[in-house]
């Protein structure tokens, strides 16, 4: 029974495949030698209606490996382009395919998406594989990065191939299923203004709104207004990484998506004591896509965006760039705004006074003076005690006496304050050293460690017993720690 619905169950749409063919290449499935599910996330199939009796056999394990298509899926891998740190390049799903899309029982489309299930048209020289570490890594950081409310592509399973996969050694090959409100990119949009037809463009920003904007579908000036939207979106996501201290790692535009969520795992990672220059991508050499970068860079990843969109906001290429840029000038205060509100959420501050700035920049002084860990000097006003590195600092108990006296100012109780100290705060981060313990118990299949850890991130605002553990750092905080990407 479970063996039918495995292939019957999915109901999956292809609303991607009205786009002009030129967006993307039909695929077959790939092999895999011997598909196990390895880790499988039970809430989000729930959320998908999907029926988790259904995921559990070895003909879902071969579907969610790739090697075996549902019923009713029409596969295909997408084409994209996009700037890699700075330089346009073609690139497209070289390791992934869109396996269908699931309308969720609230009515909402999702991709169902699986990452490392083998060669595409756009491999380029790659293999087209994954390995099982940097998938389960995504598993982590993105349910992690849900669990903080912030906005993110999904993991609903990680299933081993049984196949290796040859990096520095071989390594056991795995494939990510992943679930988001569409794989549309900024990337999507350069690779029309580029390589398409200026129908072809507008059909793919038609589908864009339609799927993420369906409000603007009669709008008068839709294709300016979905501009706006793009830049709202990606001016609050972005200061929701700054305000919980994500570093993505690879913001290069094919991994902006349209839809205002986190994308592409790769080299990210949450930053331990506070410093805007911290970078943990190997291949970041220069640090373009360092913490205290990410909110510029959103906005020349937007630039990019507005300017594929110059054809469809108006005849005359020199207008359509002057309407552009009105807009694109509105994304640093938007993204200021943005970070202010969540700041002086973090310091439990109800209504906007004038001093909130100097006393939120003075308070980052301070953790940057003291090597403060970010999270935990936060977390620490939400418990009453004081971060450890800036206990010890005179100026930061002047601080905290400006703090007190600003609280003072407003109506709310103490306990109003602490609640919303608790829930802009969160208790835990998938900290760097807990996600190496998980991933390095996972590769010798003891798959316990990692289980632990995803289930007290699932809420990591709870201030639990059990999360004091994990809101400790490495022994040896300062040991620089690093990040790789595509493998
Ligand atoms: P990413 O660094 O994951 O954003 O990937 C950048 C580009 O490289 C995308 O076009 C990927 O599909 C492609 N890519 C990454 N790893 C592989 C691989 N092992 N095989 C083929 N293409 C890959
Ligand atoms: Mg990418």
């Amino acid at each position: 029974m479970a063996e039918e619905t495995a292939l019957t169950g999915w109901r999956l749409e292809n609303s991607y495949k009205s786009l002009p063919n030129a967006f993307y290449t039909e695929m077959q499935p790939n092999s895999a030698a011997a598909p196990e599910v390895i880790v499988f996330n039970s809430p989000l199939a729930a959320a998908l209606g999907l029926d988790e009796q259904m995921l559990q056999g070895d003909l879902a394990a071969e579907i969610l490996a790739g090697a075996r298509f549902p019923e009713g899926a029409e596969p295909v891998a997408e084409a994209y382009a996009g700037h890699q740190f700075g330089h346009f390049t073609m690139l497209g799903d070289g390791r992934a395919i869109l396996l269908g899309e699931r309308i969720d029982p609230s009515g909402k489309r999702y991709d169902i998406h699986l990452k490392g299930s083998g060669r595409t048209r756009y491999s380029r020289g790659g293999d087209g594989r994954a390995a099982l570490g940097p998938m389960l890594r995504e598993y982590i950081i993105s349910e992690a990065m849900h669990g903080l409310k912030i906005p993110t592509t999904r993991s609903l399973a990680v299933t081993a191939t049984g196949d290796h996969v040859a990096r520095e050694t071989a390594l056991p090959g795995a494939v990510l299923a992943r679930v988001a409100a569409s794989h549309l990119r900024v990337g999507t949009f350069e690779y029309a203004a580029r390589f398409c037809e200026k129908e072809e463009l507008k059909a793919l920003a038609d589908y864009a709104i339609k799927r993420h904007d369906p409000e603007l579908e009669a709008d008068s000036e839709k294709y300016l207004s979905f501009l706006k939207k793009m830049i709202e979106r990606q001016a609050s996501l972005i200061a929701k990484w700054q305000l919980a201290g994500f570093i993505h790692g690879v913001m290069n535009t094919d991994n902006m998506a349209i839809s205002g969520e986190t994308i592409d795992y790769g080299p990210c990672a949450f930053m331990d004591s506070y410093d805007p220059e911290t970078v943990f991508s190997s291949i970041d050499v220069q640090g373009r896509y360092a913490y205290g970068n990410q909110p510029a860079i959103g906005g020349w990843n937007l630039a990019r965006f507005a300017e594929t969109l110059l054809p469809l906001l108006h005849d005359s290429q020199e207008e359509a760039v002057e309407i552009a840029q009105a807009v694109i000038t509105e994304y640093p205060k938007l993204y200021r705004q943005n970070w202010l509100d969540g700041m002086r959420e973090k310091l439990g501050l109800f209504k906007e006074e004038k001093e909130d700035e100097k006393l939120i920049e003075d308070l980052l002084r301070l953790m940057y003076q003291n090597k403060a860990d970010y999270t935990n000097t936060f977390s620490a006003l939400a418990k009453g005690i004081h971060e450890e590195a800036l206990s010890k600092d005179p100026e930061y108990a002047k601080w905290q006496e400006r703090w007190r006296e600003r609280l003072k100012k407003q109506e709310e109780s103490d306990e109003q304050v602490t609640a919303l100290l608790k829930k802009s705060n969160p208790a835990i981060i998938p900290r760097n050293h807990r996600v190496e313990e998980a991933l390095e118990a996972a590769g010798k299949g003891d798959y316990e460690v990692m289980n632990r850890l995803l289930a007290v991130l699932r809420d990591p605002y709870a201030y639990s017993a059990e999360q004091e553990g994990y809101a400790k750092l490495p022994d040896t905080p300062d040991e620089p720690y690093r990040t790789y990407c595509g493998t």
